[in-house]
């Protein structure tokens, strides 16, 4: 018997829709939430991040995979939506299951307040004992404004809910350390450390929108919260159960032993950059600890347009990702605070304040196991 937990299931396009017809697949349907059931006759919270509305509304808007543009897709997705959805809610029925659809956007997990409020509600919808569906609100965000694929909002989902382990479905067997076409390549049964593979990673899906770069960030963000993302091709059987028991290959990325925080690991699980800052290495040697605000006096340069409360990435001197924090003043209270380093803060904005850019309470530095962003040109 497995214990009791929270199981996100992230299912890819390429499960969900016929390559050619683009038409729902019924036969993968049943067996999936045939293996729902059981994993939930077992006492598992079940919760599903499927895509699969792009593909099967390109048909509808005369467009195919190749052809399709971004407003394409947008429609697409609209279009599909209702296919897909229903396809679960025909197939649950058969299995006495309810379903519910929650569709999200960037903002819902980038935002605090917002994170909390969808959190509520697929807590909500657990309780009552119906199976969430999540997928991205496609039809209604725009490049800048999305998360973009399922496998990092699948993550994202898991770390809302404290889930213990991640399936992310898909139509290979799990990781290589390279293209899984070398006649060399070797399966990787276990990742610990993500970054040792991120370079072997990659090539995309031709349905979907991730590829197995994005899955190891997942799998880098759902490790850091506690949660086992397990790797796996969808066409089995028993698709879940059989990954859990460790019937079938699969690639299995280690949750961290001492998992971060809620808040901690909101900070630091970020799906897009709101803005950096440079500090000197010093300054982030400092930071290391945890206990040193960055000051007004610390910063060297910085990127973006922000508000107060977004996550900055602090950058040191040679440009190397050191910490993540939330900002307490927006970008231009930022710029006027250091352009004028001898008048003090109050003077400059009007209200009291200590000036501290972010404090120490919410400045989180990065260990040595999370996957780093790149400077942004402006303060590389
Ligand atoms: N949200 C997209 C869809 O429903 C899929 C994104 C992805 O493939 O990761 O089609």
């Amino acid at each position: 018997m497995i214990d009791k937990r929270n199981i996100v299931i992230k299912i890819g396009s390429a499960l969900l829709a016929n390559q050619d017809l683009l038409t729902p697949r019924f036969g993968f349907l049943q067996r999936l939430m045939e293996d729902v059931t059981r994993l939930r006759a077992e006492g598992h919270d079940v919760i599903l991040c499927s895509s699969g509305s792009v593909a099967l509304g390109l048909r509808i808007v005369g467009e195919t995979p190749e052809t399709a543009g971004v407003s394409d897709k947008q429609a697409a997705a609209a279009c599909g939506m209702p296919l897909l959805l229903n396809a679960y809610k025909q197939v649950g029925h058969e299995f006495g299951l309810e379903i519910a659809q929650v569709l999200l956007t960037l903002d819902d997990f980038e935002d605090h307040r917002r994170f909390l409020n969808t959190r509520n509600t697929v807590h909500r919808l657990l309780e009552a004992g119906v199976i969430p569906i999540i997928n991205e609100n496609d039809s209604i965000t725009t490049e800048e404004i999305r998360v973009g694929d399922n496998d990092r909002l699948a993550a994202k989902v898991a770390q809302m809910i404290g889930a213990k382990d991640l399936i992310i479905l898909t139509g290979v067997d799990g990781l290589y350390d390279r293209n899984p076409d070398d006649p060399d390549a070797r399966f990787v049964p276990e990742v610990d450390d993500v970054s040792e593979y991120m370079a072997a990673t990659q090539g995309k899906s031709t349905l979907g929108t991730g590829g197995m770069a994005t899955k190891l960030q997942a799998a880098n963000m759902a490790q850091e919260a506690g949660c086992t993302t397990w790797i796996a091709q969808g066409e089995a059987d028993r698709p879940l159960s059989s990954v859990l028991s460790g019937e079938r290959r699969a690639t299995r990325i280690i949750a961290n032993p001492n998992p971060r925080s809620g808040w901690d690991s909101w900070i630091t699980n970020r799906l897009q950059m709101a803005g950096s800052l440079c500090v000197s290495n010093a300054v982030a040697d400092a930071l290391d600890g945890g206990a040193r605000s960055v000051r007004r006096e610390d910063v060297i340069s910085m990127d973006g347009d922000f508000t107060r409360g977004d996550v900055l990435h602090i950058y040191d001197g040679k440009g190397i990702e050191r910490a993540r924090g939330l900002s307490d003043f927006t970008s231009e209270e930022i710029r006027v605070l250091t352009n004028n380093p001898d008048t003090a803060a109050e003077q400059l904005l009007g209200y009291r304040t200590r000036g501290e850019i972010i404090r120490s309470a919410n400045l989180v530095p990065l260990d040595t196991r999370h996957l780093l962003w790149d400077a942004p040109e402006a303060i590389a």
